[in-house]
């Protein structure tokens, strides 16, 4: 027990409430198998680098160009976060500040769109982000933003009605990338409907970034105008997020994040993107992506065996849609099973759903957690088996507590690992 109480030694000190939380917390990471297709575990490296005196400091501005005095080590650490980011993605331009993904669409809007301005999007319920001009969102109150749907049989991005509203609209700005579409986004077509209208690209990669910097998906560079990616999902750093672009746009995107729309950046942040970055340049994050995929994929197929429906019918990524009324059942009702039989993910629409997106069809998985915790194919199997079990006896609480001793097994073969990387110890 001890071991685990380390990290918290201080707050233990002098807050019971809050470290009887995080230790809990670690206890039902530790114990559950993470599907939630966002969600990564990152290295004790990147969780130093986030706890560290770096907190501590303001910096608002950029490298040599700072407001406050103090900056030798801040300076140092940005530009090197930057050079890896570069690096990693073959990016003109990056700027590491953006606190987190939806901040940093904010900052790609101020820049490069002006308020009433025409915005195109993927619909949320298809698969594309709130920011992508959702109507609850920032971007459908500010902007005019139209969205584009996939095709209705395909399930897949519906190319011919991005170009007839991309014509007829005229956006400014088209976004591409996605929250819940399984399959690889076809950068260039979207550069050419761009081109035609006279739009920017903004290609959000936040679910996807891992895999393009693994070289397991296409990148968006050289079609996209900007790039905007978190850093806490596939990528497997801190929580935060980036703006990539191209020299030309680059001034004005900086001057969106600061003084525009951000103050201080979060320099903690910064170092464990650093620390990320370097991780994700390695050969054995190429590996890492690779294992994700083929975990997906093999997971998918399972699924289909078993008589899911999935949305498109499979996967090229990480991530697996799941239309539960395959099995007679809804989003919410089969997350909650597996949630009791220790096996975590969310509820999600899925395109044209009948039911409410509170209360959606669908449940969206992924398995980029799960590879990090060292799981393969013959485990995506194994989970593929409980999830079918779990889907058809979703009553039953024998059933779910038995495969809760099951999850809990492979949890403890699979410990969650401390550091990428080989010390040589
Ligand atoms: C997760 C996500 C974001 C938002 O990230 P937050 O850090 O949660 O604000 C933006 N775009 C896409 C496509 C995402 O999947």
């Amino acid at each position: 027990m001890a071991a685990e109480y380390d990290n918290l030694r201080y707050i233990k000190l002098q807050d019971a409430e809050i470290t009887e939380l995080i230790a809990d917390e670690e206890k039902r990471q530790r114990e559950s198998i993470r599907l939630i297709a966002s969600e990564n575990y990152v290295s004790k490296a990147v969780m130093d680098a986030t706890g560290s005196v770096l907190t501590n400091k303001y910096s608002e501005g950029y490298a040599g160009k700072r407001y406050y005095l103090g900056q030798r080590n801040v300076d140092a650490i940005e530009t090197i976060a930057i050079e890896r980011a570069k690096q990693l993605f073959g990016a003109e331009h990056v700027n590491v500040q953006p606190y987190s993904g939806s901040p940093a669409n904010l900052e790609v809007y101020y820049a490069l769109a002006n308020p009433g301005d025409t915005i195109m999007g993927m619909s949320l319920p298809h698969g594309g982000h709130l920011t992508h001009g959702w109507k609850v969102s920032f971007s459908a109150n500010y902007y005019n933003a139209v969205q584009y749907p996939v095709c209705e049989k395909t399930h897949l991005i519906d190319f011919d009605k991005v170009v007839e509203l991309a014509r007829e609209y005229k956006p400014k700005l088209i976004w591409c990338g996605a929250s819940a579409y399984p399959r690889e986004i076809d950068f260039s077509r979207f550069a050419e409907i761009a081109n035609e209208v006279g739009a920017k690209l903004v290609a959000d990669i936040a679910h996807i970034a891992g895999l393009v910097a693994a070289g397991v998906h296409k990148s968006p560079f050289p079609f996209s105008d900007a790039v905007t990616t978190t850093t806490h999902k596939s990528l497997r750093g801190p929580r935060g997020a980036m703006i990539m672009c191209k020299e030309e746009v680059a001034k004005k995107i900086d001057k969106a994040v600061f003084p525009a729309l951000q103050g201080g950046p979060h320099n903690h942040t910064t170092a464990a993107m650093a620390v990320a970055f370097k991780e994700a340049l390695t050969p054995d994050f190429k590996e890492y992506g690779k294992r994700v995929v083929e975990n997906a994929k093999v997971l998918a197929e399972e699924l289909l065996a078993k008589g899911f429906g999935l949305v498109t019918g499979g996967t090229d990524n990480h991530l697996i849609l799941i239309d539960m009324t395959s099995k007679n059942t809804s989003g919410k009702i089969m997350a909650t099973a597996m949630e009791t039989a220790g096996i975590v993910c969310n509820a999600n629409s899925v395109p044209f759903d009948k039911r409410k997106p509170f209360d959606p069809s669908g449940i969206r998985i992924g398995t980029c957690a799960t590879t990090t915790r060292g799981l393969g194919v013959n485990d995506m199997k194994k989970l593929a088996g409980w999830i079918d079990k779990i889907s058809e006896s979703i009553d039953d609480e024998n059933v779910l507590k038995s495969i809760r001793k099951e999850v809990l097994e492979m949890c403890a073969a699979n410990p969650i690992p401390d550091s990428f990387v080989n010390h040589g110890e």
